[in-house]
């Protein structure tokens, strides 16, 4: 990888696991600027899971997808976009213990999200809820 501040090559002084999220953090120091910065790496779901709906037709799954329904279900709130990206990491964490051979009902999906929705803001999931009906 190289600097985001002069594009020379980094090296890597400091790693560590994420076990919640599946990623790993990893601290880099610029060879040329002796710049740090921090990277994160995390499965890249689109490559690896379908998702199949009510037709049984399949399609990528699409994080940005899911993380703009949490988003638009979020606007009342101040802090909507750093919340929705907290939600739709872990929304995406619990989707992991449901993609057995990569392949997800897209009403699991549904019903996780509206679960960690309730739990978080009861309004956010009824305004969900309204647009996602078709999972029980
Ligand atoms: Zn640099």
């Amino acid at each position: 990888m190289v600097c985001v501040y002069c594009s020379k090559k980094t090296s890597v002084v400091n790693s560590r696991s994420q076990s919640r999220l599946n990623g790993v953090w990893r601290r880099r120091k610029c060879l040329g600027c002796g710049a740090v910065f921090s990277t994160l790496e995390s499965p890249a779901h689109h490559l690896a899971w379908q998702v199949k709906g009510p037709s049984s037709k399949t399609t990528p799954f699409i994080e940005d997808k899911l993380f703009l329904s949490i988003y638009e279900s979020l606007k009342h709130r101040d802090s909507a976009l750093v919340e929705a990206r907290q939600l739709t990491e872990t929304v995406v964490a619990k989707i992991n213990s449901v993609a057995h051979d990569g392949m997800i009902q897209a009403s699991a999906i549904i019903n996780i999200t509206k679960v960690c929705l309730n739990r978080f803001d009861k309004v956010a999931s009824t305004h969900y809820q309204a647009f996602h009906p078709d999972a029980d």
